[in-house]
């Protein structure tokens, strides 16, 4: 058995499902026999397995360079969406909470913010794995 988040493009919302296999996802999906448990579409897509900690901080260049294209800038988008959705916001405390769900393990909810290179590498350094997102500041909306 294999457990997968799935995300409904249609509403936004994103869902865990039970598999037999990676194949039999594949095979459900392409008849399309998976739909979303909230509004019944068929917009259902895998996400990516969602890391507990999440440091949405990178350059500025490459988050330019990532958000280049419309096509990759609104997969971004898409993911910056469930993201919000699915993990709690700390801002720049992002190391400091980061420590705390690692050593006391105080919340069940996985975190996103920003931090530093410097608190990314002691992080590293403690055993705390952190992923690093593209992440791009969305003004129109
Ligand atoms: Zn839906």
């Amino acid at each position: 058995m294999i457990k997968y988040k799935l995300f409904c493009k249609n509403c936004d919302i994103s869902f865990d499902s039970w598999f037999a296999s990676s194949k039999e996802y594949e095979k459900l999906k392409k008849r399309n026999f998976l739909s979303c448990h909230n509004c019944q579409s068929k917009k259902i897509e895998k996400t990516l397995m969602a890391p507990k900690l999440i440091n949405k901080s990178l350059t500025e260049n490459s988050t330019k360079g990532f958000a280049k294209t419309r096509e990759v800038h609104k997969k971004i988008k898409e993911y910056q969406n469930f993201i919000k959705n699915n993990f709690d916001y700390v801002g720049k405390n992002f190391a400091y909470e980061a420590r705390s769900i690692h050593y006391n393990n105080k919340k069940t909810k996985g975190i996103y913010g920003t931090a530093s290179k410097e608190e990314i590498r002691e992080l590293k350094d403690e055993g705390i794995k952190t992923e690093i997102i593209p992440w791009v500041d969305d003004k129109s909306n």
